[in-house]
């Protein structure tokens, strides 16, 4: 329907046509300014039905570099910022987050099934329950302003029930936190460990940059975009890596003409994930 708007002029009828299209168009719109805002852009608006869907991204890894944290920090939308405990500008970003309204998590570090390293302070399956509660006590210490908490790999130590609950005990006594499950095995038992230590939670539906490719990354956020318009409370997850950064700072401001909402990851942590996920990263 939207075709005929860019059709060129080709005759003396073209604008009667043109204000008669326009008018069934606004008419059949529910919102006046989503139609206006439809129209200017070629028709984006027309996949969804005028309502705003909430969704969330968690920008995670955030810490370890100064330069792309701070332009993660500053993305043009209410992104969430995860900061990795005990890197060298893990507490900086965080302030920066936190003076910008920007929510901060902490990314908690955790064994990954491939041994790879999980940084300072990480959950490791060889740790006895004293252990854990003191990393996790102390990553908690070392980001300020945390209102909740997502792993960090993590692909071998969410499967093991026992470290889940001495984490997810440590969570809850900690005050008022959440916990996103980054499900980065099919078989983690974090989330439901979070819920039965009644801590607020939810899951990873999508990683925007499983691998640094920009096809890869575009194909991604496409697949957000169109699970955020379906449903309330899709959760994605990126990277501050340059391709991911680029391509969000171009499209964050877009979202609300697609119909939807960015809001902190707290806002949707009643929201378990409704399809199976795979398993994407260490
Ligand atoms: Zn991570």
């Amino acid at each position: 329907m939207l075709l005929g708007l860019r059709v060129e002029h080709r005759g003396e009828y073209w604008w009667a046509a043109r204000l008669l299209v326009m008018g069934v168009l606004l008419a059949a719109l529910p919102v006046p300014g989503i139609a206006a805002s439809a129209l200017q852009e070629g028709g984006e608006a027309s996949a969804y039905n005028g309502v705003l869907h909430r969704a969330a991204l968690i920008i995670d890894d955030v810490g370890e570099t100064l330069h792309n944290g701070r332009r993660a920090v500053d993305l043009p939308g209410e992104v969430t910022i995860a900061v990795l405990p005990h890197t060298p500008y893990g507490r900086e970003l965080a302030e920066r987050a936190q003076q910008r309204g920007r929510e901060v998590m902490l990314h908690l570090p955790m064994e990954a099934k491939n041994r790879a390293n999980p940084g300072p302070g990480a959950v490791l399956l060889d740790m006895d329950e004293e252990e854990v509660r003191a990393a996790v006590r102390a990553a908690l210490a070392d980001v300020p302003h945390v209102r909740g908490v997502n792993n960090h790999m993590g692909s071998l130590v969410t499967r093991h029930p026992g470290h889940m609950q001495w984490v997810m005990e440590e969570l809850a006594a900690a005050g008022d936190l959440y916990f996103i499950d980054s499900r980065t095995s099919a078989r983690t038992v974090a989330q439901r460990i979070a819920a039965e230590q009644r801590l607020k939670n939810s899951a990873r539906a999508y990683f925007l940059d499983p691998v640094r490719d920009g096809e890869v990354i575009d194909l991604q956020i496409q697949q957000f975009i169109a699970a955020a318009q379906r449903e309330e409370g899709v959760i994605a997850i990126g990277h501050p890596y340059p391709e991911t950064l680029e391509r969000l700072e171009r499209i964050l401001p877009k979202l609300a003409q697609k119909g939807i909402e960015l809001v902190p990851a707290s806002a949707l942590v009643d929201y378990p994930p409704k399809d199976p996920v795979e398993e994407m990263e260490p």
